[in-house]
């Protein structure tokens, strides 16, 4: 074995016991964890904001923003309506691990906390290494991208359990084809859940929001 996968190996499983100590954390406390993925400006953060704008009355969110270089989408996310935001900005890492999960999480006061969004760094591809303690992976896919990037970034349609195809309403105007997406992406896993939505008219929206509510009532 290389000495690079040696080391690789090493860094996810001390990643790996981190993730699993975060997740008896949430778990204890009936917290529901999501890890939001995507390449950039697949609309993660738009998402994000619909998301509290409907249900930050009757869900208390506590939310995670994780960026390169900026708190951009951690301070949206605030004026969004967020009240428990934290970022992390990685200073050029390329996506999220656990350790920087483990930094944040005590700033969240967890007792108040139902549902925790974390939004990873823009990037289909080490993001989904790294356990971070969640319940799930929700992998964003907009129609502006090809519809091959399940067959392209196989490793995170796996290792997701629900994907959101998002700016259904540009549909047309590109060679995007919703069939074959959805083909793709289950022929990667089948037992993918699969929600298509447009953050800028509102479509679809509102059966992404009742899967979220009932989340955290199954959890309860
Ligand atoms: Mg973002
Ligand atoms: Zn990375």
């Amino acid at each position: 074995m290389s000495e690079k996968i040696t080391v690789e190996k090493k860094v996810l499983s001390e990643n790996d016991k981190l993730a699993a100590d975060i997740r008896a954390q949430l778990k204890a406390r009936g917290i529901v964890a999501l890890n939001f993925v995507s390449s950039p400006g697949s609309g993660k953060t738009t998402l994000l904001e619909k998301t509290l704008g409907a249900l930050n009355n009757e869900l208390r969110i506590g939310l995670i923003a994780g960026d390169v270089q900026t708190e951009n989408d951690a301070n949206r996310l605030k004026a969004a309506g967020g009240k428990m935001v934290r970022p992390i900005v990685t200073g050029g890492a390329c996506h999220l691990d656990a350790k920087m999960i483990t930094r944040v999480l005590p700033e969240l006061d967890l007792d108040q906390i139902d549902l925790l969004f974390i939004e990873n760094v823009g990037n289909l591809v080490c993001p989904s290494s790294y356990d971070l303690g969640e319940d799930m992976k929700v992998v964003l896919i907009s129609t502006t991208e090809g519809d091959d990037k399940p067959l392209k970034y196989p490793g995170m349609f796996r290792r997701s359990s629900v994907m959101v195809i998002n700016k259904i309403d540009l549909l047309g105007s590109s060679d995007f084809d919703m069939n074959r997406v959805k083909a793709n992406a289950r022929s990667i896993n089948a037992d993918l859940r699969i929600f298509e939505v447009s953050c800028r008219t509102g479509q679809g929206l509102k059966t992404w929001f009742e899967w979220i509510k009932n989340l955290k009532a199954a959890e309860d």
